[in-house]
């Protein structure tokens, strides 16, 4: 039996927070069952993260990884939540309790929610109030092995989405869920941002009914790809004014408003999380629209004309996670569907069918993944393959 397994890891005494950047390719224990729910996983893909992004730039979940670690009396954290896998093991109650076997192909819901806090029994469990978060408060899967909760699980079948694509679910689900927020068949959508999850929501949008889509990216490749996928329009936000960062940008306000008959869409997507982008959004929406809040940054924001926000009804949503698993049920049928060309989108388009975007575990090398996360939306890395 194996003993020990190839990892992508964080050490706090080994690398240490603020002295050091990215991950370490690593030789871990193989994990094991250790209660009746459980289940044996052997990685084939997993998918490089916003969050992970995050962590290989120590610019958050510091502290939620710190914290952890220590609560568990341990150094080392195998990170990397999104996952594409096939059970190897699994624990004595899991069968009859989840219908799950040896041999089943699996992705994961990457937040583990109690079951028993307020939010959890009123069926709100992805703002569970004691949730971990796989690959930052619990080891996670840039690993050859990991070990889940059977709960947690999502039954995947590669013979309708191709592993590549099964194994980005997780995060194409948050677009789904941002998505969920308000009806958007008919309707005039912005998304603010298209890096991944505003990419994932464009093709999602587009599957939902929406009738036009406009999107709002300052990056040149972004941008195109925001057109493959199918934007009405992409229009270029100002660059930020150091002197009023959180400031928005009146010419992209007045495009927007060229573009919807003078009313501004029904629906604002903020992605980017910037304080300029939250204000564009606020600012695009129409009269009595919806501006959905994804995008993270910390610490404090400025809300511009806070009376214009009241006075003109505007709805506002935040959206963390995904719906467990009303979310996943969705993503499903997108990706399922091969009429709507979603999941060839995401294929062709977001990972370049593995070109550039792909990376085996055997050659991972720190410098090189650098630059394959640098110049792409979403990289995945191979292991079983
Ligand atoms: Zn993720
Ligand atoms: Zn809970």
């Amino acid at each position: 039996m194996t003993t020990s397994i190839t990892a992508l890891t964080f050490d706090r005494e080994r690398d240490g927070w603020e002295r050091s950047t990215g991950l370490v390719k690593d030789r871990v224990p193989m994990p094991s069952i250790q209660s009746p729910d459980e289940v044996l996983i052997r990685v084939r893909y997993a998918g490089f993260c916003g969050s992970d992004r995050g962590i290989w730039w120590r610019k958050a979940f510091g502290d939620m990884i710190d914290s952890s670690l220590r609560a568990e009396g341990r150094t080392r954290r195998v990170v990397g939540h999104e996952l594409l896998g096939e059970i190897v093991e699994v624990g004595a109650a899991v069968t009859a309790r989840f219908g799950l076997r040896p041999g089943d192909v699996v992705s994961t819901e990457s937040h583990l929610v109690c079951e028993e806090c307020y939010q959890c029994r009123v069926g709100d469990r992805h703002v569970c109030a004691r949730d971990r978060i796989i690959g930052i408060s619990a080891d996670g899967c840039f690993a050859d092995f990991l070990v889940l909760p059977a709960r947690a699980l999502w039954r995947t079948d590669v013979e309708k989405i191709r592993p590549e694509v099964a194994a980005v679910q997780e995060p194409f689900g948050n677009a789904v869920h941002a998505c969920q927020a308000t009806p958007l068949a008919g309707r005039s959508v912005a998304v603010l941002g298209c890096g991944t999850i505003g990419l994932f929501a464009i093709l999602v949008a587009r599957g939902m009914g929406a009738r036009q889509i406009i999107g709002i990216e300052p990056d040149a490749k972004n941008a195109e790809l925001a057109r493959r996928l199918g934007c009405d329009a992409v229009l270029t936000p100002a660059s930020p004014d150091p002197a009023r960062p959180w400031a928005s940008d009146a010419t992209l306000r007045d495009a927007v408003l060229d573009l919807t008959d003078g009313v501004g869409v029904d629906v604002a997507m903020e992605m980017a999380g910037f304080n300029s982008s939250v204000n564009n959004a606020l600012r695009v929406a129409r009269r009595g629209g919806h501006v959905v809040l994804f995008g993270v940054n910390n610490g404090d924001a400025h809300v511009e004309d806070l009376h214009r926000v009241v006075m003109n009804g505007l709805q506002l949503h935040g959206v963390v996670g995904r719906q467990i698993f009303g979310t996943w049920e969705i993503t499903k049928k997108l990706l399922e569907d091969r009429s709507n060309g979603v999941q060839d989108a995401v294929w062709e388009v977001i990972l370049n069918r593995g070109e550039g975007t792909m990376v085996d575990i055997k050659d991972w090398e720190r410098g090189a993944f650098e630059a394959v996360i640098r110049s792409n939306p979403k990289a995945l890395i191979r292991f079983a393959g």
